[in-house]
């Protein structure tokens, strides 16, 4: 089963528009180059997309995939869902309706905002269909896709709650994190791979910074850590340079095998 992390950037990318930019990280480096955070599970005959930011559709091209079995959002931040219309041409060869999993807060959200994916109304063109189904869950659900199984669990991120994931028992995806309750944290122990929120080294209300993330690491202990949702702040090198053994920053198109 393959992981392939889409994207690894805070929620404007790196570079950022206007005069923020490269912030303090090297442009000369290509693993800089951070566009928003998503996430693509791949087993032989099954395809399932954490969360379709702006970039997705540049994210997943090249991936060739025919269809998607799932896609699942673990909050309503824009840099998270900002790309869902463009997940509309997998409807188009079956017209089986794309399936979203999320929290009901999130789904809310979604149907609010991209009520037309969703919904036919009168303002709908006669020939339109809507291509989306809202599936709500439960944080710590479990959901399988075939040979894809996994366990959901809830993550503090300031005002509101985001899902983290767990597949197959052996990878943990953490995005968007600034706490955990303990029924979470404890499911996260001895993975082989966690993904996990590492902003910057400056404290952030919403999102762990490498001090924090560290710390878990340690009493979590997966065999190896990667560290997304950068910010501008954090430049690959000079991250790798803090990082424990163990732990090294993610960057877009990185995959492993699990
Ligand atoms: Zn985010
Ligand atoms: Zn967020």
């Amino acid at each position: 089963m393959k992981i392939t992390l889409l994207g690894t950037g805070t929620s404007v990318g790196i570079p950022s528009l206007g005069q923020l930019g490269w912030g303090k990280c090297n442009p000369q480096n290509p693993k800089n180059n951070r566009q928003r955070c998503a996430v693509l599970i791949q087993s032989n005959n099954t395809n399932i997309l954490i969360d379709a930011g702006p970039d997705i559709k540049n994210q997943l091209i090249g991936h060739n995939l025919p269809s998607l079995d799932g896609i699942i959002i673990t909050h309503e931040h824009a840099d998270h869902i900002s790309g869902l219309d463009e997940l509309r041409p997998f409807y188009f060869p079956k017209q089986e309706k794309i399936n979203i999993y999320t929290v009901e807060r999130t789904a809310n959200f979604l149907s609010t905002r991209f009520d037309y994916l969703f919904n036919k109304n009168e303002k709908s063109q006669s020939y339109f269909k809507p291509p989306m189904n809202l599936n709500i869950i439960n944080y710590y659900d479990e959901i399988n896709f075939n040979d894809i199984h996994i366990k959901t669990i809830k993550q503090h991120h300031g005002v509101i709650d985001t899902i983290g994931l767990i597949i197959n028992d052996k990878f943990a995806y953490c995005t968007d994190v600034v706490d955990f309750p303990d029924d979470s944290f404890n499911k996260l122990k001895n993975l082989d791979t966690l993904v996990i929120t590492g902003l910057r080294s400056t404290p952030h209300i919403a999102h762990a910074h490498f001090d924090l993330t560290f710390s878990w690491i340690n009493k979590l202990k997966p065999k190896k850590a990667y560290l997304t949702h950068l910010s501008p702040d954090s430049d690959h090198d000079s991250v790798l340079s803090i990082c424990p053994d163990n732990v090294e920053p993610a960057y877009d198109n990185l995959y492993f095998n699990i």
